[in-house]
């Protein structure tokens, strides 16, 4: 590899001091599992230094506060999926992140840089997306840093670009601890010798009213289905004013997806008329699993 320079910086400011000094000539690097095989594959050119987040303090962390679930940006797939809040208070994240490649991708791929890597596809992408995620941008602002917290879904501009500057980069992602009756879930559709990204991912969250009939809340997530990551407006409007969420309502919910879906054919995965097919499918099983796991929330411990 051809860089110059790898940092290991301790601290945010530190981070982001360095990556406004080469103002565009250093590139992120966290878990290297799509950065390096970009640059060895030749689809990006080798930056001229690495600035690696991983021994930022603290952005490995996973914590609860004010009634958020806070995911620090370095934070591996493989914590995600064996953490025990997230697996059942964000089970479409847990379920998401832990099909990422295999155990030594998810040992080292973070959610940061699954996020930052903007592909529509993204499996934990999709899986915080429908958990109403929000992402923390840190900005260099020449002195100090500045952190803002934005929709998730503000800093994707196409498939495999973000709008971050040179002088930005992901701390976290935050999404409210659920509120009572609230499940979610996530599945995908894989080539059996596939490699990276999935033909189809779907991943949904609902919360139930105190009887558990109807949706007070629903979001539903799914890539790839257009060229940033997608969430299903028209099907989760059709599951809130369904007077209950019976067989009907899932038809429904699916037509609209199917409906509003940008889905496409690509060569090495799937037609455009296949994953219409899955998508269906996908959502017929993410939603009746999202609804179960509502109705038999239990409110968490501590
Ligand atoms: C064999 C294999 C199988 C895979 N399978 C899957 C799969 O099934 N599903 C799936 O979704 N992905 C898959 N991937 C892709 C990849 O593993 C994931 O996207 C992973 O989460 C990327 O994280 P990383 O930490 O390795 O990112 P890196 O490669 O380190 O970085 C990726 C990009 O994000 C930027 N970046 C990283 N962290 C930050 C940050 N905090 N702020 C701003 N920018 C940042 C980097 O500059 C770079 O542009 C696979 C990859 C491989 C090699």
């Amino acid at each position: 590899m051809r860089w110059q320079a790898y940092h290991t910086p301790h601290s945010l400011d530190e981070a982001l001091a360095l990556l406004s000094e080469y103002a565009g000539a250093a590139q992120i690097v966290a878990g290297g599992t799509d950065l390096i095989l970009d640059v060895q594959q030749g689809n990006h050119a080798a930056p001229q230094a690495l600035v690696d987040v991983t021994t930022i303090r603290g952005l490995d962390q996973i914590v609860e506060e004010d009634g958020w679930i806070i995911v620090g940006a370095a934070v591996t797939h493989t914590t995600i999926e064996a953490h025990p809040r997230i697996r059942r208070y964000g089970a479409a994240l847990a379920e998401s992140c832990s099909v990422v490649g295999g155990p030594q991708v998810r040992n080292v791929a973070t959610i940061g840089g699954n996020v930052a890597h903007a592909l529509p596809a993204a499996d934990g992408t999709i899986g915080l997306l429908a958990l109403g995620a929000e992402v923390q941008v840190c900005t260099w602002n020449g002195v100090a840093v500045e952190s803002t917290w934005q929709p998730l879904l503000s800093i994707f501009v196409g498939p495999g670009m973000n709008n971050l500057a040179p002088n930005q980069m992901i701390s976290a992602f935050r999404f409210p601890a659920p509120g009572p009756h609230t499940g979610s879930a996530f599945d995908r559709i894989m080539r059996p010798q596939g490699v990276a990204l999935p033909i189809l991912g779907v991943a949904a969250q609902v919360t139930l009213d105190a009887a558990g009939a109807r949706a007070v809340a629903a979001a539903i997530a799914v890539g790839p289905a257009g060229p940033i990551p997608f969430r299903a407006l028209e099907s989760e409007a059709i599951l809130l004013a369904a007077p209950s969420l019976d067989d009907a309502a899932i038809d429904a919910a699916v037509a609209a997806a199917q409906g509003q879906a940008e889905l496409r054919t690509s060569k090495h995965r799937a037609s455009k008329a296949y994953r219409h097919e899955m998508l269906a499918v996908l959502l017929r099983r993410v939603l009746p699993r999202a609804i179960a796991r509502a109705r038999s929330w239990t409110t968490p411990a501590g």
